[in-house]
């Protein structure tokens, strides 16, 4: 079984645009003929459900979690509307919600009561520090309510400084919550991995595998996942902007036991999502 925990999708009508949009920041901050290190795509499929369902039999992927993010508190409800019509064997989606939003605590108690496994903060397009009240409210507030966080965690590839969510602001963040239901992407913070293990291995929280395997190199990502404890990190490839077949082809490279490898591909997945 192969669960991927970090995809993205959007509505039909806006699915182009949005690529488009994204794909324009990653040139206006890394170059106008940026190309990915190994030469793939900067988008590989069709950034709607259709694209990602076609997409995963290909890579082995039997269940793909999305990540909505609103990027403005006025975009929260038709999000999280459209989020929940995600929800079957094959994808599910988290919700979303915005740190700015005066109804963040009623947002987070309406996605729990719909059954909702979880929510996606992309603090970089938010704007709002890791460790700001009101993000930590929302962390507080998602704890009591048994709701995951996922959040991007470090640098991002098409949006400029600062970074909201390094790794150390993420360490703060265990001051006021435990950690275990918390997800930061990008194994702990993109492109900042010496300080993710200066700040964050070994704590509760869990990493995911996604868009770093162009980034960091195999005996760092390794040795990561082991000091950090192969019960934390989660497979996750960041599809559309990166093939899952590529993720789990350099997951596959890292000389992980058979054990590590279950417990990275689905096992902890499984555990996370309590039958979600
Ligand atoms: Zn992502």
């Amino acid at each position: 079984m192969l669960i991927d925990f970090h995809t993205h999708i959007f509505p039909e009508k806006i699915a182009e645009r949005s690529v488009a949009a994204l794909i324009g920041g990653i040139r206006q901050q890394q170059g106008e003929d940026y190309q990915n290190p190994d030469g793939s795509p900067l988008c590989f499929r069709p950034a709607t459900l259709e694209g990602l369902l076609n997409s995963m039999p290909a890579a082995g992927v039997d269940r793909s979690i999305c990540l909505p993010i609103a990027t403005k508190p006025s975009q929260t409800q038709s999000i999280n509307r459209f989020a929940e019509e995600i929800r079957d064997a094959r994808a599910l989606s988290f919700g979303t919600l915005h740190p700015a939003d005066p109804e963040a605590d009623a947002v987070l108690e309406d996605l729990a009561a719909r059954g909702f496994a979880g929510i996606k903060l992309h603090l970089q397009f938010q704007q709002y520090m890791i460790d700001s009240p009101e993000v930590i409210r929302i962390l507080q507030k998602a704890e009591q309510l048994g709701l995951l966080a996922v959040f991007h965690a470090g640098a991002d590839i098409g949006l400029p400084p600062p970074v909201f969510a390094e790794p150390k602001n993420i360490r703060h963040v265990l001051d006021y919550v435990d950690g275990s239901n918390l997800i930061a992407a990008h194994l702990g913070g993109w492109e900042q991995w010496d300080a993710v293990e200066q700040y964050l291995v070994g704590t509760n929280i869990c990493f995911d595998t996604a868009f770093i395997r162009q980034f960091i190199s195999p005996e760092q990502c390794l040795r990561i996942i082991r000091n950090h404890g192969a019960d934390k990190i989660l497979f996750g490839s960041d599809s559309p902007w990166e093939n899952p077949a590529d993720t789990l082809e350099f997951v596959q490279s890292l000389g992980l036991t058979a054990e590590e490898y279950d417990k990275i591909t689905y096992q902890n997945a499984l555990r996370l999502l309590k039958g979600a």
